[in-house]
């Protein structure tokens, strides 16, 4: 890019995040009713414009399956809105927090502020959903809010820009270009709060840059997702919901299972009920609409690399197609690949696949598991399948991982309730619902001290008073 246009945007950059620091810290702080007049226009926005957004993921994509942006992004989108419209002043009430006998008749009180100017970076894979739902929660701490979607998804970044900009002051919610080097400038700004969602290689980038602003950070990176088939699971169930799992978004799914592992005597069943679960699913044609496109021809070469890898190293590789196969590549749909046979060697078990291959690994023991996925780096999901209680327990109190899906794939992320965040190389911190609004929040602890108080009994010069409160200290100590 052109270097004047470079500083440009750079420099309309540093404007915008000082004209929201300087909002945020020379006004009110947002009510109740200010909050929720922006959240309702941001459902307006996205309920408005449904279609465009759908049109313009599908054209950077290649082409993304209608229903998986409708489920994906909009509704989720739409019901994060509605259930934090919902709390919202419940959450932004303030709680009474219990007071020690020592300190009646005073009280504590726990009050959550608006941290001031957040920044949110965001991936490409579901840009409408990575892009809004930490806004909405951002928004609903009552914080002002600049977004960098991804350039690799340049048609939504632009149309999400010219909506945002419509419908809200900027001193509000602002987009940014997607320029080159606006990124690292970005996360060089000295936000009160930074959310990153992207690779665990860029958030260890964005997580020095904040550092040296003391800026706290929300990361919610990828990493290699296990799916554990137990001897108790039902195979066939199993092989479905793992399909569905991993090949929603051609399984550019941050919490997509990455690989399975399963009893080495049932590898071969199961790769066979998968196979029919893939084909009942998405046929075997290239042409299939609800087959999403693999996002860039880099992406697509990576996982050609990734196969090709595999293969050389002795792996048995089960596609419907060739991905060499000009039907598929030129709509860079990349044929569904189960890899057999993975081993450590490979490339696929060493990197996030974030696409539709599956390594299926068989196991000698149920320990297996257990040992392979604590010798790694933490995952950001874990899925378990199988009816015996005490080995499923087994792994949910060996392993830690950002979350869990007993019998089927992704689901614990839906879960309004439930935080989403990883742990470790996955990611540090969590937003959704409630715990979204806790992470835009400063929940500032207040203690009201009444005229009426046996404090004064602890200032100098000590005697006897110090010595009944100390005893009393003692007492209740
Ligand atoms: P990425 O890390 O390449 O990019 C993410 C964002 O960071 C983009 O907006 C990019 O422009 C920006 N960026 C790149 N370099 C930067 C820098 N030096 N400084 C500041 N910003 C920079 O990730 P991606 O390819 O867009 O997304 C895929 C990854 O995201 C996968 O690893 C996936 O698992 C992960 N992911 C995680 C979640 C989650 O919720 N945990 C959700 C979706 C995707």
């Amino acid at each position: 890019m052109d270097q004047s246009l470079a500083n440009a945007a750079t420099q309309s950059l540093d404007e915008l995040f000082h004209r929201q620091l300087d909002l945020s810290r020379k006004t009110a702080t947002p009510s109740a009713a200010e909050r929720l007049d922006r959240l309702n226009r941001l459902r307006t926005m996205v309920a408005d414009n449904e279609q465009r957004f759908q049109e313009a993921i599908s054209a950077d994509f290649g082409h993304r399956a209608p229903v998986e942006t409708t489920i994906a992004e909009t509704l989720f989108v739409l019901g994060e809105i509605k259930h934090t419209a919902k709390k919202l002043k419940r959450w932004m009430t303030p709680q009474r927090v219990k007071t020690e006998l020592q300190f009646w008749p005073g009280r504590n009180v726990l009050m959550p502020q608006p941290l001031g100017v957040v920044g949110i970076i965001a991936p490409w894979n579901y840009p409408l959903q990575l892009t809004l739902a930490p806004a909405i929660a951002a928004i609903a701490a009552g914080n002002r809010v600049m977004i960098k979607p991804s350039e690799l998804t340049p048609r939504f970044a632009n149309l999400l820009r010219e909506l945002v900009a419509a419908a809200f002051d900027d001193g509000e919610l602002a987009i940014t270009g997607i320029e080159d080097g606006i990124g690292e400038r970005f996360a060089s700004l000295p936000f009160d709060h930074l959310l990153f969602t992207g690779s665990t290689r860029v958030g260890r980038i964005v997580a020095e840059a904040a550092g040296r602003n003391l800026t706290p950070i929300t990361l919610e990176l990828g990493g290699k997702s296990p799916a554990i088939i137990d001897r108790s699971a039902d195979l066939s169930q199993a092989a479905e919901r793992v399909a569905y799992g991993k090949l929603l978004n051609a399984g550019q799914t941050c919490i997509a299972p990455d690989y399975v592992m399963l009893p080495k005597e049932s590898v071969g069943t199961f790769a066979a009920l998968l196979q029919k679960s893939i084909a009942r699913m998405y046929g075997s044609n290239a042409s299939n609409k609800d087959y999403t496109s693999i996002i860039s021809d880099r992406h697509y070469a990576r996982l050609e690399a990734l196969v090709a890898d595999a293969a050389s190293h002795g792996a048995k590789i089960l596609q419907a197609a060739s991905p060499a196969d000009t039907a598929w590549k030129s709509a860079r749909k990349f044929p569904p690949t189960v890899i057999l046979g993975a081993t450590a060697e490979m490339k696929v078990m060493q990197e996030e696949i974030f696409g539709p291959l599956l390594p299926v690994i068989g196991c000698a023991s149920a320990e297996e598991p257990i040992d392979y996925i604590n010798a790694h780096d933490r995952p950001l999901a874990l899925y378990w399948f199988g009816n015996d209680d005490a080995a499923r327990d087994a792994v949910l109190s060996r392993t830690v991982s950002g979350g869990v899906t007993v019998n089927d794939c992704l689901f614990h992320f839906t879960q309004m309730n439930q935080p989403m965040g990883g742990v470790g190389a996955s990611g540090m911190g969590s937003y959704h619902g409630e715990w979204g609004f806790k992470t835009f929040s400063k929940l500032k602890p207040i203690f009201y001290r009444p005229g009426l108080s046996r404090l004064p009994d602890l200032y100098p010069p000590y005697g006897a008073k110090i010595a009944r409160l100390e005893k009393l200290l003692r007492f209740l100590s």
